[in-house]
């Protein structure tokens, strides 16, 4: 199995660059590992599948820079917890995978090892799509089968967004269900890592391996992980699922608006109720997210100096070398990330900006409170749209932001949403849903999910 996917990774990677760096030697050794363990009853629950890793996830001997120059040639001495957790059960690595830099973007063009190119084509047309982002190279292996899982990380909707575009399975967990430890950080009261898969079953199967508790990360909770992979195929009967009105945004195409009706029109075959919910502060996710978010950032990569990690540029003094390091290590899209939190958290402006996002956040978590004393998990679409051409929004930050919109709120009030392949648009290429869950109910997603894909 490991050796099929080091050749469809030679065959195949340099089209699509989902890969930055396969790591074959490791990858046989593993597999060679899980055989020996064929018949002696022994052998976790992935034992010798073989796994893509986002390059957000510290590998221990493996180069891990999170598509950064500044972290150049940084090799970690330890392993993440997610990662330690998936070769504990048997899992194989195939090689670290290709995302934004430093998961900013959403459409893996600001990989300092260059743009992933989506496996999927529009209709009648060769032209290259993103595989959406940050988890491009996530979810373009998975899609082009380069793997049969991937590690991913959500921020602000890196892991549904790019599944959406792909045709795969995203799930985010509910923050602090997975341990955050040894995963480069990019705003840390958003980011959570998650499965990108074939299917609901693998993703369950995949965070129930890796879902753990850990004293080095003290947002992971202290909460026993359930067997989600029995949660997989117990139907629908009894769940009521919200539709809120406040995601039929204006302008909504009517091939998304077409999706959301056969998706709630599956859930009420299945024996689902549907319910419509008001989410009211939703129009404010998305300005609020791009300050929170920036401002975490530019406090957490306000470590990458030159002196401890990856790349150093020559300066005639301390500050100098900073500022070349800086100036010649981060892309455009990161230094407006770090321009824009360092503003929204300075003197004078704090309470007008990063207090005020943070006040629309609890209003935004209220909001979904409010929704789940009525219904058990909430429908949407993932994205306003299908895979969008290379190129295409990359020239225009808003245009690129607004891709979030339906995913951003998730992240904001730290619950769960996974991302299911529910249909194709017009042009042929892949749409998703999103399901939306109380904290720490993956269990519901997984239910609704299977009735979906
Ligand atoms: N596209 C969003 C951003 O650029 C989300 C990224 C993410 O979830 N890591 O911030």
């Amino acid at each position: 199995l490991t050796q099929a996917h080091l050749d469809a990774i030679e065959t195949s990677n340099a089209a699509l660059n989902a890969y930055v760096l396969p790591t074959p030697e490791r990858a046989l050794e593993m597999a060679k590992a899980s055989d020996a363990k064929l018949g002696t009853g022994e052998g976790g629950a992935l034992e010798g599948i073989p796994l893509g890793i986002k390059d957000l996830f510290c590998t221990r001997d493996v180069r891990t820079t999170a598509c950064s120059h500044i972290l150049d040639g940084f090799t970690p001495t330890y392993e993440s917890t997610v990662t330690a957790n998936l070769w504990a059960e048997g899992a194989v690595m195939l090689g670290k995978l290709n995302n934004d830099e430093f998961a900013m973007g959403s459409s893996n063009e600001t990989s300092f090892y260059g743009d992933v190119v989506n496996p999927w084509r529009r209709d009648g047309s060769d032209a290259p799509l993103v595989p959406g982002g940050s988890s491009g190279g996530s979810s373009a292996a998975v899609a082009a089968r380069l793997c049969l899982g991937a590690t991913a990380t959500d921020t602000g909707g890196s892991i549904r967004q790019p599944a959406a575009f792909t045709g795969t399975v995203g799930l985010k967990p509910t923050y602090g269900r997975c341990s955050r430890w040894g995963i480069v950080a990019f705003a840390s009261s958003l980011d959570q890592a998650g499965p990108i898969t074939r299917t609901v079953r693998d993703a369950a199967i995949m965070l129930g391996a890796w879902a753990s508790h850990d004293p080095k990360d003290t947002t992971s909770a202290d909460l026993p992980v359930p067997d989600f992979e029995a949660a997989v195929g117990q139907g629908v009967k009894g769940l009521t699922i919200g539709i809120p009105k406040e995601y039929r945004v204006e302008g909504m195409a009517p091939e998304i608006e077409a999706l959301w009706q056969q998706g709630i029109s599956w859930l009420k075959q299945a024996g689902a109720e549907i319910k419509e919910v008001s989410l009211p502060h939703t129009k404010y996710a998305l300005p609020s997210y791009y300050i929170v978010a920036p401002a975490e950032a530019s406090s957490n990569l306000a470590r990458y100096d030159g002196v401890r990690y990856g790349l150093r540029e020559k300066g005639s003094d301390v500050i100098s070398m900073y500022e070349n390091t800086r100036e010649a290590g981060f892309g455009a899209e990161v230094k407006r990330r770090i321009l824009i939190g360092t503003y929204v958290l300075s003197a004078g402006y704090y309470d007008a900006y990063y207090l005020k996002a943070q006040k629309v956040r609890t209003l935004i978590k209220r909001d979904f409170d409010q929704a789940f004393e009525t219904v058990d998990a909430i429908l949407t679409p993932t994205t306003p749209g299908p895979a969008f051409a290379a190129g295409e929004k990359s020239g225009d930050p808003l245009e690129m932001y607004l891709n979030d919109i339906f995913t951003v709120t998730v992240n904001m009030a730290g619950l769960p949403g996974m991302s299911v392949p529910a249909g194709l648009s017009s042009e042929g290429t892949p749409l998703g849903l999103q399901l939306i869950g109380r904290a720490f109910d993956e269990e519901t997603l997984f239910r609704a999910g299977r009735v979906i894909e």
